[in-house]
């Protein structure tokens, strides 16, 4: 049986980004894409100041060569009817990019390749006994190609990378607990439109009832449109039939208008998709890290969850090799990190809910707000 220094679970930013770091150090690498590495990928909005992340990863001009639209900012509808842009031209790195997520992730697997990291793609890492100090983990990868009914593969890794996303499944099957903020999800569709008469490369961004929308004209020329809502205040079967999404789409004016003026209609099913905010309660233990959404999931109204993900693919890259080096106190130094970056997070999110006042008797935002109350009484 093959024995590796480090197995990293999921193929998304968290997981490139640590490999791309680890193999680069000279470390043995497999890298375990999971199943939907070519379907279409929701969340696309790469902030302007993601690039030192690309840089550091040395993917940057690659990433900005490669067909993703620039995007000149956000166009927001939040607190009133007004509109509130967000200009990046008076930033300090540039314009932001919609990227094309599929095209933009193989790129990273691509990168970690070249690193010299094994890549293994259509596969599911499954832990079969936990290491421990004096024994690595016993994984089982089992391809998920319905067509395949190949037997599970057996490996030895000295260490474990959970980078599988919101499910975080590996670290909570090594003993760390999901800490969920809301029970949010997002629905999303692509719209086409036969003229080609729609140049505008920001995120609309526009607060409603029950929820939020955002809308983006991604590279393809297709425009995303994307309803986020509590799933429990929504109706399920009527946003993923057919058109519902799109008819669901005049509860917002502002990004409902342009739509109709370009002539868009629906052109790919409507899903929807988990976008709740969480986090673990610890990120790191014996012989596993756990990286990006895995470790912690921001809300998609802050646009941070790629650079996160590389972010801290790059930091449990570090620790690993710190701790390696005989630093005792590595592992630990990257779990309470990014518990101070959690809290972050929680600070700037609370101050986004707080501009939103229209809908004090909704339960989408009196949620939010409650957390809020609670801390100005405080
Ligand atoms: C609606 C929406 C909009 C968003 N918009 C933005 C945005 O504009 N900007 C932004 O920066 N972020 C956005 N995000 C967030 C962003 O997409 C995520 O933060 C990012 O993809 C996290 O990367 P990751 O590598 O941690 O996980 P993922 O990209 O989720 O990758 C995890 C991978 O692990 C695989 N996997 C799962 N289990 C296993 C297993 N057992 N073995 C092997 N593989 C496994 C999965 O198949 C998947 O491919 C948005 C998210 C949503 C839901």
């Amino acid at each position: 049986m093959r024995r590796r220094d480090v197995v990293i679970a999921g193929g998304g930013p968290a997981g490139a980004a640590a490999a791309i770091a680890l193999a680069r150090a000279g470390r043995d690498v497999l890298l375990v894409t999971g199943v939907d590495d070519a379907a279409f990928k929701v969340g696309e909005g790469l902030p302007p100041n993601a690039r030192s992340l690309l840089r550091d990863l040395g993917v940057l001009e690659r990433t900005l060569a490669d067909g993703h639209r620039a995007s000149p900012g956000t166009n927001a509808f939040w607190g009133n009817a007004t509109a509130h842009a967000n200009d990046f031209l008076f930033q300090l790195h540039g314009h932001g990019l919609q990227l094309d997520r599929t095209r933009f992730d193989a790129m990273l697997r691509d990168a970690a390749m070249q690193a010299g990291a094994d890549i293994l793609q259509g596969a599911r890492v499954r832990i079969v006994a936990p290491g421990d100090a004096t024994r690595p983990h016993r994984l089982a990868l089992r391809p998920v190609d319905a067509q395949t009914h190949a037997e599970a593969e057996s490996i030895d890794a000295d260490w474990l990378i959970d980078a599988t996303g919101r499910s975080a499944s590996l670290a909570r099957t090594l003993g760390a607990r999901k800490v969920a903020h809301d029970g949010q999800i997002a629905f999303h569709q692509r719209l086409r439109s036969a003229g080609d008469d729609d140049r505008d490369g920001r995120t609309w961004v526009e607060a409603v009832e029950n929820g939020w929308w955002y809308s983006v004209l991604l590279p393809s020329r297709e425009r995303l449109i994307t309803f986020l809502t509590d799933a429990d205040l929504c109706d399920h079967r009527r946003l993923l039939d057919g058109d519902g999404l799109w008819r669901a789409l005049a509860d917002a004016p502002h990004l409902h208008a342009p739509c109709t003026t370009h002539g868009y209609s629906p052109a790919s099913q409507p899903r929807g998709t988990d976008a709740s905010g969480c986090h673990l309660d610890r990120a790191a233990g014996e012989r596993w890290l756990a990286v990006g959404d895995a470790a912690l999931a921001f809300d998609p109204l802050s646009s941070k969850g790629i650079s996160n993900a590389i972010y801290t693919g790059l930091r449990a890259a570090d620790a690993l090799l710190r701790h390696a080096r005989g630093d005792a106190a590595a592992l630990d130094g990257y779990a309470s990190h990014l518990l101070d970056i959690h809290r972050v997070y929680r600070e700037q999110l609370r101050a986004f809910h707080a501009m939103e006042r229209r809908w004090p008797r909704a339960r989408y935002w009196s949620r939010r707000h409650a957390a809020l109350s609670v801390r100005e009484t405080a």
